[in-house]
């Protein structure tokens, strides 16, 4: 039932390395083809092969209110239709930079670049240049995208495939990263003692999504804030996945901790590619043109992608019902999972908050990406190959985060397998 797709992937892998784009190696390592998409609506994806799939994937999370929304479609094609130029100044991008203001908890200003990557890339830059310090505190397991500047010690196996160092990227960024352990509050300390003056910032994604969902632990996140206090360095969250997804000021207003510097991906571009980062007057006044740091992009900001991110942050701020029906949704799906895998006598353990959801197969050795694909995640690909063959459509790992969408029915999360 995936021949064209498999046709499809052949000829691709002829002119792109590894096929298409980056998640295609876990695709590979349930042994499964990555699905050609042929279009989109609401929770609905329809492949080359004419099969009709449930997308628990979102686009691995901006389409939160589900594929081809109305709004969005309509925000862009004015725009689009309109005629415009990048680089130059619109009105558009004010009006989503004053919403994403209002939306979320202590930040002044927002400069809007092309990914999550970039915000993350550009948030560490400007806290080097405010603190006028170097080191950065990472945690392992903790993605904050794909630059030099974390790849070096993304600590996930996902990425690095299990080795602390990438080929081709600089020995420098590694010094200057200090790798700890999340929920591990002693062992920041220490970092600190060791090099308090040394340390620009933290970051950290306040729900490590990309380790599988884990919650902080109680305190800990408030602890990381006033260790930060003490010793000058900033706090950078990094809501690429939580903003505008747990809550309508993200993991911020879930907390009830502020950051100094705030990342966004995912969700705030609307499905076309938007990154920004945030912070109070003081901290983003030192950007360039206003202060030294230097930051800037050919496509950053550009009305199109402003047009879609404006209708997607509009809906989730008039309506911010849909963060409920999202949660009540994902907790549908919880119980379903949970009766399912136990029915089959699966181990797992399933982490969840708001609509952000994670189940792990705890028997399959989710770190080790080269050994799965050899064998090891049997009891994930297992239940991935049969819920694609009803036609769910899931990320493929045994670990990592799915990302309901708002068009989901509860018939869309009921499953027999
Ligand atoms: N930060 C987090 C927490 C992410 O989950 C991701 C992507 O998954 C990134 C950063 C990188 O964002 P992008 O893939 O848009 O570059």
């Amino acid at each position: 039932i995936y021949q064209r797709s498999s046709a499809l992937f052949a000829e691709a892998e002829k002119y792109i390395p590894g096929g298409v784009n980056s998640p295609v190696r876990a695709f590979k390592s349930v042994g499964g083809t990555p699905v050609f998409i042929e279009k989109a609506k609401g929770a609905y994806l329809y492949d080359a092969d004419g099969n009709r799939l449930i997308d628990y994937i979102a686009s691995w999370g901006p389409m939160i209110l589900g594929h081809a929304h109305e709004p969005v479609i309509r925000a862009v094609t004015e725009k689009a239709e309109k005629g415009t130029s990048f680089g130059m100044p619109t009105e558009t991008e004010t009006e989503i930079a004053r919403l994403a203001v209002s939306m979320v908890p202590g930040i002044d200003k927002i400069r809007f670049v092309n990914s999550g990557t970039e915000a993350c890339m550009s948030a560490v830059r400007l806290a080097r240049g405010y603190t006028g310090r170097d080191k950065i505190i990472k945690f392992a397991g903790c993605y904050h995208g794909h630059s030099d500047a974390f790849l070096i010690q993304a600590g996930s196996g996902a990425v690095t495939f299990g080795s602390p160092d990438s080929p081709g990227v600089t020995r420098g960024t590694a010094q200057d990263t200090l790798l700890t352990d999340y929920n591990d509050p002693e062992s920041v300390k220490k970092l600190f003692e060791a090099n308090s003056d040394e340390i620009a910032a933290i970051i950290i994604e306040p729900v490590a999504g990309n380790m599988g969902c884990i919650l902080p632990d109680e305190g800990f996140l408030q602890g990381l804030r006033s260790l930060c206090d003490t010793h000058g360095a900033l706090l950078i969250f990094d809501e690429v996945m939580t903003g505008f997804r747990l809550a309508r000021g993200g993991a911020q207003e879930c907390f009830g901790i502020k950051a100094d510097i705030v990342t966004f991906g995912k969700v705030i571009g609307g499905g076309l590619p938007v990154g920004a980062f945030a912070a109070r007057n003081e901290i983003m006044n030192h950007l360039a043109p206003l202060g030294p740091v230097y930051q800037a992009g050919t496509l950053s900001g550009n009305p199109l992608a402003m047009s879609a991110g404006l209708a997607m942050l509009s809906e989730l701020n008039d309506n911010p019902g849909i963060f409920e029906s999202l949660e009540e949704k994902t907790l549908y799906l919880h119980k379903g999972i949970a009766r399912l895998l136990n029915k089959h006598s699966v181990p797992h353990r399933i982490n969840r908050l708001g609509s952000m959801i994670s189940v792990h197969f705890t028997d399959c050795d989710v770190r080790d990406f080269k050994s799965s694909a050899t064998g090891n995640n049997n009891s994930f690909k297992k239940f991935f190959h049969g819920m694609l063959d009803e036609g769910i459509h899931l990320p493929p790992s045994a670990f990592e985060s799915w990302f309901l969408n708002d068009a989901l029915s509860y018939e869309d999360l009921d499953f027999t397998l």
